[in-house]
């Protein structure tokens, strides 16, 4: 970060008063957004995964619990995972009473999110259409429709001609492979901008005091001779804690695996692309479960074009060819406008899906030690909401009730929260 003064604690204040004053000095003496601080021997509470969940629990961790003396340990650089390589879209019209209130709970946080950080997430509220491409899934989109509604939260259903109107540029012939039956729509829902979710919230928990470090990876855990959690060995050292929150998302499994437990989870190799830069073509985002694709138009005007998982488990971040080659055929018969465009770049990360395809938040069988995880290819929308009430679980160390029903012994008690039909298109 060249120009930028090392080292200053302290939050530097976004107004238009300190762009005025720092264009004077061309902007080479804008404070650093956090610090880049030696780990401590202790802390009240580490959080492993720089991802945006665990910079959002860290920042709730200190905000809302006014815990400070936290670290989030990351083993690259923070975003770089999941959360700077998905496709931001937001939504929260899910089938069960369960994952409506999560969801909704972080839309709710997604829509004061700027002010609250004082950092512009672009959270964009401009709508999500899910598409139906059968009798089937018709009778699927009327069914979740009905549960949404009657939990309060808005939701349309949309006629084919519908859709054209919103969506001029898509193909509603009725003799296509997989025509469009209908769809539903929620207008609250929408994008935000990846990276800038990650940083917001690094900034804000860095400004209360939390550590956060980068290039640190969690190698394994300490424990007690009463089996609580110690601390956690790490690629610099062993570093002691009172609490452990991990939020690995793919290498969820890995870092249970060294904590001496399994989880439910399988990583995937998720991928997407972006197309080179056209005009202004679609003002929505537009999702279809059935062909394993998904649509919408970054502000510099790309489209940004979301896939299936790869059917394989792995944990390379890259997908297989064959999964790009569908969407690019689901694309150009959904979009016909498409088929000359070039493809500008490609991408993958590896996604945590649960055999019910909704997450895991929850206490362990190590005391002290807590898991939050399972995301799979939907975790973007709940990044507030998850933060929020996994700060609430691991201060108090009981789940609210936003999260009880996420534990981990849903698995034992077969209290599944199956979310198949309304995840992600790639579940
Ligand atoms: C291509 C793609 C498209 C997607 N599209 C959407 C979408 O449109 N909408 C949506 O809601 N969701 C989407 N998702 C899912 C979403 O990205 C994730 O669910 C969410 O970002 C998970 O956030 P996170 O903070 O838990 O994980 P991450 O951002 O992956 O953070 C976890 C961090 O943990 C770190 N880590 C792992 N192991 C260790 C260790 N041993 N020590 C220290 N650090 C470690 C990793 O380096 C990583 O930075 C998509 C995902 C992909 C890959």
């Amino acid at each position: 970060m060249v120009g930028i003064r090392r080292g200053v604690v302290g939050k530097a204040s976004y107004s238009l008063f300190a762009l005025a004053r720092n264009a004077l000095s061309y902007h080479e003496d804008w404070r650093e957004a956090w610090r880049s601080p030696e780990p401590k021997k202790h802390y009240k509470v580490i959080i492993v995964g720089g991802g945006g969940h665990g910079l959002a629990t860290a920042y709730y961790l200190a905000r809302v619990h006014g815990i400070r003396d936290i670290a989030v340990l990351e083993k690259g650089w923070i975003g770089g995972g999941n959360t700077g390589r998905n496709t931001t879209i937001i939504r929260s019209g899910y089938l069960w009473d369960e994952s409506i209130a999560l969801y909704e709970h972080a839309l709710k946080l997604w829509e004061t999110m700027s002010q609250e950080l004082n950092f512009n997430v672009m959270f964009s509220q401009r709508g999500v259409i899910n598409l139906s491409h059968s009798v089937h899934e018709m009778r699927e989109m009327r069914r979740r429709y009905e549960a949404v509604r009657l939990n309060g939260v808005d939701i349309e259903m949309l006629s084919p001609s519908e859709i054209k109107k919103m969506v001029p540029i898509i193909n509603i012939d009725p003799n296509i492979r997989y025509p469009v039956m209908g769809g539903i729509l929620q207008r609250r829902a929408g994008t935000a901008r990846h990276d800038a979710v990650a940083w917001g919230y690094a900034r804000g928990a860095d400004d209360m005091g939390v550590d956060i470090i980068q290039n640190c990876e969690v190698t394994g855990f300490r424990r007690k001779a009463d089996g609580a959690i110690e601390g956690v060995e790490t690629n610099r050292g062993f570093i002691g804690a009172d609490k452990v929150g991990c939020v690995p998302a793919g290498h969820s499994a890995v870092l249970a695996e060294m904590a001496g437990f399994k989880l439910p989870i399988q990583a995937r190799p998720l991928q997407a692309m972006v197309s080179e830069p056209v005009k202004p073509c679609i003002d929505t985002v537009v999702m279809s479960n059935a062909v394993h694709m998904y649509i919408s138009q970054s502000d510099k005007g790309e489209l940004v074009l979301g896939a299936g998982t790869d059917s394989y488990n792995s944990y390379a971040q890259r997908g297989s060819f064959n999964i790009a080659e569908h969407l690019m055929a689901a694309t150009v018969e959904l979009y016909p406008i498409t088929s000359r465009l070039r493809m500008l770049r490609s991408w993958g990360g590896i996604v945590d899906t649960c055999p019910d395809a909704s997450p895991i938040l929850s206490k362990t069988p190590v005391p002290g030690l807590y898991f939050n995880c399972g995301w799979g290819t939907g975790g973007f929308k709940a990044t507030p909401g998850s933060g929020h009430v996994f700060a609430d679980l691991i201060a108090n160390d009981r789940p609210n009730a936003i999260a009880a029903p996420f534990a981990l012994d849903r698995f034992r008690t077969g209290y599944l929260v199956d979310e198949h039909g309304a995840a992600g298109v790639a579940h």
